[in-house]
């Protein structure tokens, strides 16, 4: 299918072509007042010799194409895609390139600030956008390391997934830049990586984990937002979590540092970039706000770092496993702030009466679906980040959880861990693990709960003798019309 959607077959037909995607060393040339950037990607793969296949890329402009040391035509780039013929069993592909800043959330985003006229960007390239930052195989199974080397002007700072290793200044033909290198990542789908560039400020901590490893921790926001940041709350959760998670599943955290910044114009809550995670600017409070939304941040900053795992470390193989990655992060947030944070008392009564209500209802809409969707391509993805993915999933896994037991549901996630650390996974990985441990046959419940859509409604029904006592009573459960499961 041409054009920005992707099916799932075309997915399946690339990660068959193309074997292994070793690495992308991506150089971005980021100028604050211009339209498009400079993008110059190199990338290493292993291919099936001879077969040809595409790399996904939303370009202004291609000024040069070249593959295993060959310049191919321009012309086999389309703005969307560049076709790759004649593919050897090692490749190296060059790829020089102009993309666009957008302004709408998608890609690289690009803002000023009316405050003081600075410039601030930030990636967001969920569900498929970082190839709009630069050509890559854009589908979560095909995993690489990610090489980032980011040239802005002087004043400006670059957080990405790692740690940067140097910074070089010099002198340019816009003035002085500074040119960011940063380590490569560990393999992970392009999109989790992430580029936030711009005049941030930034206040710092670390944090002790279970491994005995110093985690250096960031917090971030635009100049102008800074002096109302409460650093130190989200440092707080953030610990809590860590200490949480790293018990819970008896696996360290993956990563090196953990940055959280605050970005303008954000379209979601946040995003779990690996080790670089965004938030939308409303959980800066600038005046005093309902402990509700102080709460609702907790557990969005608790989710974002449940995803650390359950998304980066070990990430669906395609879309349709969304409700997994999203229902794992929702519960796994809600039981952090209930075993480990000052949210203990209230943290379930609020899951109940927020996200189990969102789910109810979205669940009797003629729109409901079951919590695993099929997921044919982007445009299936794109409208199922809804109450059933995130509400519904999030309950039932609850329901799951109580059902097999906590103990046994953590050991399982364990060994899903170890075995496909850096890897990708269908739903059975982890019903395998889960059946293990527990003993109980998960797959009857999951095709009741998770394959078929609708609430079943509970009824009182009541006979009375003579006298008028009750003689008996019964609870009729029923179905909706076309929703014929009873639960
Ligand atoms: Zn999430």
């Amino acid at each position: 299918m041409p054009g920005l959607n992707l099916t799932r077959n075309e997915a399946t037909e690339r990660a068959s072509i193309i074997k292994r995607v070793h690495s992308y060393r991506i150089e971005l040339d980021l100028p604050k007042d211009k339209d498009v950037f400079s993008s110059k990607v190199e990338i290493r793969f292993d291919a099936q010799e001879g077969a040809s296949t595409f790399i996904d890329a939303i370009t202004s402009s291609v000024k040069s194409i070249t593959l295993n040391g060959e310049e191919l035509s321009t012309d086999l780039a389309d703005g969307e895609r560049i076709q790759l013929p004649n593919l050897a069993a090692e490749n190296t592909l060059v790829v020089d390139a102009e993309m666009f800043y957008t302004n709408t959330g998608e890609g690289l985003h690009r803002f000023v600030d009316p405050a003081d006229g600075e410039v601030y960007l930030y990636s967001q390239f969920e569900v498929p956008d970082s190839r709009r930052v630069f050509p890559v195989f854009e589908q979560p199974d095909l995993k690489a390391e990610f090489e980032f080397i980011v040239r802005v002007p002087s004043h400006w700072v670059v957080v990405s997934n790692q740690p940067e290793v140097k910074v070089e200044e010099k002198e340019c033909g816009c003035g002085r830049a500074k040119t960011w290198f940063f380590k490569p990542t560990p393999r992970m789908s392009s999109y989790i990586t992430a580029i936030v560039a711009g005049p941030y400020e930034k206040v710092t901590s670390e944090l002790t984990n279970s491994e005995g490893r110093v985690i250096p921790l960031g917090v971030y926001a635009r100049k102008s937002l800074m002096p109302f940041v409460d650093a130190e709350d989200m440092f707080e959760l953030t610990r809590q979590g860590f200490e949480f998670y790293e018990e819970q599943f008896k696996t360290p955290y993956p990563f090196e540092k953990y940055d959280q910044l605050f970005v303008p114009e954000f379209n979601a809550g946040a995003m779990e970039n690996a080790g670089c995670v965004t938030y939308l600017e409303t959980y800066v409070f600038r005046s005093k706000v309902a402990e509700a939304l102080r709460e609702r941040r907790a557990i969005t900053v608790l989710h974002e770092l449940a995803h650390m795992w359950f998304g980066d470390l070990v990430t669906m193989k395609w879309w349709n496993d969304l409700w997994l990655n999203e229902s794992f992060a929702e519960f796994m947030s809600t039981l952090a702030a209930a075993e480990n944070t000052r949210y203990a008392k209230e943290a379930w009564a609020t899951f109940a009466a927020s996200e189990k209500t969102w789910a109810y209802r979205q669940d009797q809409l003629s729109s409901t679906h079951p919590i695993v969707a099929e997921i044919r391509d982007l445009a299936d993805v794109q409208v199922n980040f809804d109450g059933i993915t995130y509400a519904k999933g999030a309950s039932v896994l609850r329901q799951m959880v109580a059902w097999v037991g906590q103990e046994n549901f953590m050991a399982a996630l364990k060994v899903y861990f170890e075995k496909h650390s850096w890897g990708n996974t269908v739903l059975d990985d982890l019903l395998v693990e889960l059946e293990r441990t527990s003993g109980r046959d998960v797959r009857a419940w999951s095709a009741k709960w998770l394959e078929t859509a609708g609430v079943n409604t509970l009824a009182v029904e009541v006979e009375n003798d003579e006298a008028g006592n009750i003689s008996n009573l019964g609870i009729r459960q029923s179905y909706a019309e076309g929703f014929e499961t009873l639960r």
